[in-house]
């Protein structure tokens, strides 16, 4: 873990789609020199801009930036040569279609290195670094809370592809008995549209914190985690899977049944036929795991971020 003075201090932002959290730093823990939390509202020039007045203020008084990382929910442009590569391209969110997320960081900090990534991507850069990914270079990060993306680590590196992987809206088979129509306002029963923190509460009738850990719905919720994290298990071979995210907390569930059921359910779609000691009874526990660093994962990961395009370094 770097201490202040033995790795570069970066600015680091962490934009959500209900709040933005920036920080200046050099990892995780008191490695965080300062960080402040900003509402993410509609009106993207107006927040960006308080988040780099606040990074130049912080800068000022505790030292010069080599870097910053910026971690955005999407979805966004990040092919380099693209025109408008730092862009929040068609979200749904009022007033960030089409938003230059970059711009007002290149205004407030001429010429300094900016990386931009999306914050799953982030996070799973943050978690191959400083938690649960270390030493790991095939790893999936996913977040699972008002809505759910993955990023996926093959050979130390985020898949980008395309455009970014957008596994929280990949289609899911229908549970015997199950009649919930999904949450997705494009797909309705996509794993968000089933998993996410609102699909939980739609179908249940409440929050997911205030649901008794014996109510029928998070047998629904579980059984589809299982189903999704073996697709991801089939198609991307990860030696882990990370799940962030509020859901996993799982409210009166708790984070530690939640999760046994997620590993249960991904046995039983398997079926048996992956065959590695990372998938039996035992192994499962070491294959899904929560965050090594809980909810600072995404905000760690623009630190790592920031440091790996100032230094080459992570
Ligand atoms: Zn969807």
């Amino acid at each position: 873990m770097g201490s202040p003075g033995s790795a570069s201090i970066v600015g680091a932002v962490e934009l959500g789609g209900t709040k933005v959290i920036a920080a200046i730093g050099t990892g995780p823990g008191r490695g965080i020199l300062a960080r402040e939390r900003f509402p993410t509202g509609d009106d993207p020039a107006r927040t960006l801009g308080s988040v780099a007045e606040w990074l130049q203020s912080q800068s000022a008084s505790i030292g010069a930036l080599r870097a910053i990382g910026v971690a955005s929910f999407g979805p966004l442009d990040l092919d380099p040569s693209s025109p408008t590569h730092g862009f929040i391209t068609t979200t749904p969110k009022r007033g960030w279609a089409g938003t230059n997320v970059l711009a007002p960081f290149r205004r407030a900090f001429p010429g300094l290195p900016i990386a931009f990534d999306t914050d799953v991507n982030g996070a799973a850069i943050g978690e191959g670094r400083w938690g649960a990914g270390q030493g790991i270079d095939d790893f999936v990060y996913l977040t699972v809370g008002t809505g759910i993306g993955g990023g996926a680590i093959v050979r130390g590196r985020p898949v980008h592809g395309l455009v970014h992987p957008e596994m929280g809206h990949i289609p899911m088979p229908r549970a015997v008995g199950d009649a919930f129509a999904g949450s997705c306002a494009i797909h309705g029963r996509c794993w968000e549209g089933l998993c996410a923190g609102p699909a939980i509460a739609a179908r249940a009738g409440r929050p997911a914190e205030d649901m008794a850990p014996d109510d029928p719905a998070w047998e629904f919720v579980t059984e589809s985690m299982g189903h999704a994290l073996a697709t991801l298990t089939l198609v991307l071979s990860p030696k882990r899977i990370i799940i962030g995210g509020s859901v996993r907390k799982a409210g009166k569930l708790g984070e530690a049944a939640f999760f046994e059921r997620c590993r249960l359910q991904l046995k039983r779609a398997l079926e048996g036929y992956v065959d590695s000691p990372s998938l039996t009874d035992e192994g499962l526990r070491s294959f899904v795991v929560p965050p090594g660093l809980g909810d600072d994962a995404g905000l760690c990961g623009a630190i790592a971020m920031a440091q790996r395009t100032s230094t080459g370094i992570g």
